[in-house]
């Protein structure tokens, strides 16, 4: 063993790839889920026998397919880990960085994988590893996307009743008219809750000015990527026309992007994902470029488990420039059983940033292994 416990050699890898049950179908404008969720964990084991964990919470539509996580962590970034002192994260990083092109939820998990067994090794929370701390909770948003809405408002009752006032409302999958429909209903019925609204692209570009004006029409707090990641032209010609704030998600991953995001001016915010910037150090920089541009960001997520929620958890108690809130609710809304050993904790609507050395939370191994389709020790 080397000298100091905490920079010990990585002497395992261990990833399964997973499919979990989930209570109900979430429709988006780029795609929908039902039935499953894939994703995939990742263990490090270190000389000790501690273990360190990270999820990459894919989804084939917008990031990435679980099985090319699986195949990016399993067959190409596993070489540059085993073997490899903890003390060197950064050049691991680097390395997975080029050894398989894309697949920035694999390199997330990598990252938080390598965090979280450094952290219990050193007795650290994750968010101190990252820079220390800026809040102690997070304002959590639950997104509304069932294509039931009689379903999605017996949910507004559970979330109101659980003390959420932020809701997300997903528009573009089933018609403008639906839209504004639930729109009202919702601006009604709950005056309580502040909205925001999210196309994930659905909008057709003929159209989207015209669609999204009409929403801008019921205040929302922003309008998320009302149109395909890569038309920055015409993100940038609705933001100048509404007066509502127009946040950019697709068609921001990394620090790459944001970079030309700021100088075409396409948004007004960013949503901000450890599994779109390929690790929460990245997400930090994504965050830091959009503030010093003087654009909002706000800490979204993908069809995430607890894991990946308690990774974006502490990237943003360590990242001050995300004021926006977060998205962290499907483990306890949408996921019929999280994988934790503990629930991700919220508590009355704010995600708690956990006091506890690593990610502050394990996965149980045994669901791991029941509810893998895949897995793979070496
Ligand atoms: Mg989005």
């Amino acid at each position: 063993m080397t000298g100091q416990t905490n920079l010990q050699t990585i002497t395992d890898m261990t990833v399964w790839h997973l499919q979990l049950p989930v209570n109900a179908r979430r429709d988006h404008g780029i795609g929908s889920v039902e039935h499953v969720v894939d994703i995939v964990v990742l263990g490090l084991r270190s000389e000790d026998g501690t273990w360190g964990y990270g999820e990459a919470s894919s989804w084939s539509v917008f990031t990435g397919s679980a099985e090319a996580s699986y195949a990016a962590l399993n067959r190409y970034i596993r070489p540059l880990v085993v073997g490899q002192s903890l003390a060197d994260r950064a050049r691991i990083m680097e390395n997975a960085s080029y050894a398989v092109a894309h697949c920035t939820e694999a390199k997330a998990a990598l990252e938080t994988a390598l965090l979280d067994l450094q952290g219990r090794l050193s007795g650290l929370p994750v968010w101190a590893l990252l820079g220390g701390r800026c809040r102690d909770t997070i304002p959590l948003s639950c997104s509304i996307a069932d294509p039931d809405f009689d379903r999605d408002l017996d949910l507004m009752e559970r979330i109101k009743a659980d003390g959420l006032r932020i809701i997300k409302l997903k528009t573009g999958f089933k018609g403008h008219d639906f839209d504004l429909m639930r729109l009202e209903r919702l601006r009604t019925d709950y005056p309580e809750f502040a909205i925001r609204v999210d196309y994930n692209q659905g909008l057709h570009a003929s159209d989207a000015l015209a669609c999204v004006r009409d929403v801008a029409g019921f205040k929302p707090d922003f309008i998320e990527q009302p149109v395909k990641a890569h038309l920055y032209d015409l993100m940038a010609d609705i933001r100048a026309q509404i007066d509502v704030p127009l946040l950019a998600d697709e068609s921001v991953f990394g620090p790459e992007d944001m970079g030309r995001a700021i100088r075409e001016r396409i948004a007004d915010g960013v949503s901000i994902k450890i599994m779109k910037s390929g690790g929460l150090t990245r997400a930090q920089t994504v965050a830091r470029m959009a503030a010093s541009a003087g654009m909002s960001a706000y800490g979204g997520d993908m069809f995430e488990a607890g894991l990946a929620h308690l990774a974006g958890t502490h990237m943003i108690a360590a990242t001050p420039e995300i004021t926006l809130g977060c998205e962290f609710y499907q483990a306890s809304y949408f996921l019929v059983e999280d994988i934790l050993e503990q629930p991700f904790e919220v508590r009355d609507g704010q995600v708690v940033v956990p006091e506890a050395s690593g990610l502050g939370g394990t996965p149980d191994t045994g669901k791991l292994d029941h509810f893998a389709i895949n897995k793979a020790t070496e």
